[in-house]
């Protein structure tokens, strides 16, 4: 039997708040049900952020009121930044929540405006809370290998946050790659000194696609016995810190590499194709995931 990897979608929510176009409600609500008919078993949905802070993702209210309306569906989570936005996600049914943090403290400073220590403080509650109501939290670190202020970051200061994190009883942690930077020399650094500590399902690889290592660093984290990553359909998203580079790591190129190393996934990478096609449409940019272009262009 083929081994399992788990899948996280992060196309509606890190792709899209990324993305400069506002796009309908009706559009994003289409695009998910295509992740979904193409078998996603994980997928995030959005963000319960001020609307002013992230205005593509204004409506989370409706996209989840849309998806979570008849039964609280396991395969969808969404991120809350504070206990504010934790507690409207219980309220439309979400089972599981993510919250997120950094390991360089300019990066939290200037994205969240908190200090590493600070985001902490600001979602202790929220964990708190999510035990008593048998909620999962999952968390972000961003710049596990890189910042786009500090530089490279040591494998010790995401040690530290894991730390942290495993105090507070975290379910997930997916390690952000979060300006693409990193080669698998850095993966390898970092994964070594982690899975000394803790075992590798508690982590998930999150990589960007910037300087092209998505991929290579997944197959140095695949080495190294992670069996959970993060992508997003046509690689949406972009690169704040690189303008008109590539963003999250295409879920195609992802699934191409996994499917014919023998892991099964249980998604559809064709159907996948489908849901890249129609939000890069209504986007009306060019997605860049490597695989999606092969494939489409295979088909026509
Ligand atoms: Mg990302």
């Amino acid at each position: 039997m083929k081994e399992k990897v788990k899948v996280t979608e992060v196309g509606p929510r890190d792709g899209l708040q990324n993305e400069k176009a506002f796009l309908p409600t009706e559009v994003k609500i289409e695009f998910i049900k295509k992740l979904i008919s193409a078998n996603h078993s994980h997928i995030e949905l959005t963000s319960f952020v001020k609307e002013s802070a992230i205005p593509q993702l204004a409506d989370s209210s409706e996209v989840s009121k849309h998806f979570l309306k008849e039964s609280s569906n396991e395969k969808f989570s969404c991120l809350t930044p504070n206990l504010q936005g934790y507690k409207r996600a219980l309220d439309h049914g979400y089972k599981e929540v993510a919250v997120f943090t950094a390991a360089s403290n300019t990066f939290t400073k200037k994205n969240i405006n908190k200090t590493i220590e600070e985001s902490f403080q600001a979602f202790r509650n929220i964990f708190q809370e999510a035990g008593k109501d048998n909620i999962k939290v999952r968390a972000y670190i961003s710049t596990v290998i890189a910042c786009p202020y500090e530089g490279w970051i040591e494998p010790n200061k995401v040690l530290e946050v894991v730390d942290q994190l495993m105090n507070e009883g975290v379910y997930e942690i997916s390690l952000g790659e979060t300006i693409g930077k990193g080669t698998p020399s850095h993966v390898d650094k970092l994964l070594t000194l982690l899975l000394k500590k803790y075992p590798a399902k508690l982590f998930a690889g999150h990589f960007h696609d910037t300087y092209g290592m998505g991929v290579a660093n997944v197959e140095k984290s695949l080495e190294l016995g992670l069996r959970s990553f993060d992508s997003s359909s046509g690689g949406l998203g972009g690169c704040p810190y690189a303008k008109g580079a590539s963003g999250n790591l295409a879920t195609e190129d992802l699934l191409y590499l996994l499917h014919t190393s023998g892991y099964d996934t249980g998604i559809q990478l064709d159907k996948i194709l489908e849901a890249s096609k129609y939000i890069e449409e209504k986007l009306g940019r060019k997605l860049m995931s490597k695989t999606y272009t092969a494939m489409l262009a295979s088909l026509s």
